[in-house]
């Protein structure tokens, strides 16, 4: 008989399984704890459980991890792991560190069916959706694998459990990795649940980045909890966002912001637009001045993301005058501008790009 993977289930559901096996109902806080904040790998882990209990329960039920594969740093401290799931399938995750904070950026899809023209991933197509406790687990395998710093007093570092050992802590969690969150926006938003509720991280220091499923936006807040919203914008005319990302056919330009317009943010909360800089097709002067158009009205931030080229792509990154330049007309027009240098160049951290070369070089 298959082993029950409590990781799988739900809150509800690991109720229902405690009830039903006629265990008493704190056995469900216990477990959870030992899941989601003490990140048990295993049933034996569980030392709170007695020996018995642990046999007992290892008979009819395990805990399911990812298997790493691959683990790369850059030169800037970047770190990106490929992770095997259990059919085997691949994923990963991008670890950034950023003065006081250290961002996990996750995936939601294995592949991604969205097809945007500068993306790696758009390239492999999509297999399948993560399902919620596999979005989760990249949150916890990563944790397990930090190793323990050697610096103490560092801002990202935590005081270990005991009190007496150091360990670096994930401070913020981004939903840019492969996939669109939104095309799976079910298991999302389940995960997203886990992540607030059980892993006890606030939702401020979570961002979803959408590549524009305007009717999902809208839908969100009466079901998730209310994290940092990030589009992936990338253009400032129709014609040129159909080019480079299909989803503009579906939803326009006009019908995103207006979702985005409408979406309820928080006091002090801005929507962050996300922008890639490709060279001679959305970062001329004129790309800026629509886009400060374009904004108007929707409290935002913009990230200015020089592309990072890869082999054979088909986009060139400008150069550093064309992108101060059109941060300067941004911040002119009273639009929050930043540049973001995509991290990690030299191990290849734009979204999908690890895993596309650990599929090539496999296939050699
Ligand atoms: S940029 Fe994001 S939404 Fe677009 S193809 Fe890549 S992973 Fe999918």
């Amino acid at each position: 008989m298959e082993k029950i993977n409590l990781k799988a289930l739900s809150k509800q559901e690991l109720e229902s399984f405690i009830r039903d096996s006629g265990l008493p109902s704190f056995r469900t806080r216990q477990l959870l704890n030992w899941i989601y904040v003490k990140y048990a790998q295993d049933i034996q882990d569980i030392t709170e459980f007695s020996k018995e209990l642990r046999e007992s329960l290892s008979e009819r039920t395990c805990i399911s991890n990812l298997k790493l594969l691959d683990r790369q740093t850059s030169k800037d401290g970047t770190e990106k792991f490929l992770f095997e799931l259990e059919d085997r399938e691949t994923i990963e995750s991008v670890l950034i560190s950023d003065n006081e904070r250290l961002t996990l950026c996750i995936s939601s899809q294995v592949g991604c069916a969205m097809g945007c023209r500068f993306c790696l991933t758009g390239k492999l197509g999509l297999k399948r959706n993560l399902r919620p406790h596999e979005i989760v687990d990249q949150i916890i395998s990563v944790s397990r694998i930090i190793k323990p710093p050697v610096i103490a007093h560092h801002p990202i570092l935590t005081k270990g459990r005991s009190g007496d050992s150091l360990y670096k802590k994930i401070t913020n969690v981004v939903l840019m990795g492969m996939g669109e969150p939104l095309a799976n926006a079910e298991n999302v938003v389940d995960a997203l649940w886990r992540i607030t509720g059980l892993m006890k991280m606030s939702p401020r220091r979570i961002t979803l980045s959408t590549s524009g499923i305007a009717a999902k936006i809208t839908g969100l807040p009466k079901k998730a909890p209310m994290v940092n919203l990030a589009i992936s914008l990338n253009a400032t005319t129709d014609e040129v966002r159909d080019y480079l990302m299909p989803i503009n056919r579906i939803y326009p330009l006009k019908k995103l912001l207006g979702a985005c317009r409408r979406f309820p943010l928080p006091a002090r909360r801005k929507i962050t637009f996300e922008y890639v800089l490709l060279k001679d097709i959305n970062d001329t002067p004129e790309d800026a001045k629509r886009l400060i158009s374009l904004l108007k009205g929707i409290p935002s931030k913009v990230n200015l993301i020089p592309f990072n080229a890869y082999d054979r792509a088909e986009f060139q990154r400008p150069d550093d005058e064309s992108v101060l330049t059109f941060q300067d007309i941004l911040t002119k027009g009273h639009i929050l501008a930043f540049i973001r240098k995509s991290a990690g160049q030299d191990i290849l951290a734009a979204c999908g790009q690890l895993k596309a070369r650990y599929k090539i070089e496999n296939s050699k």
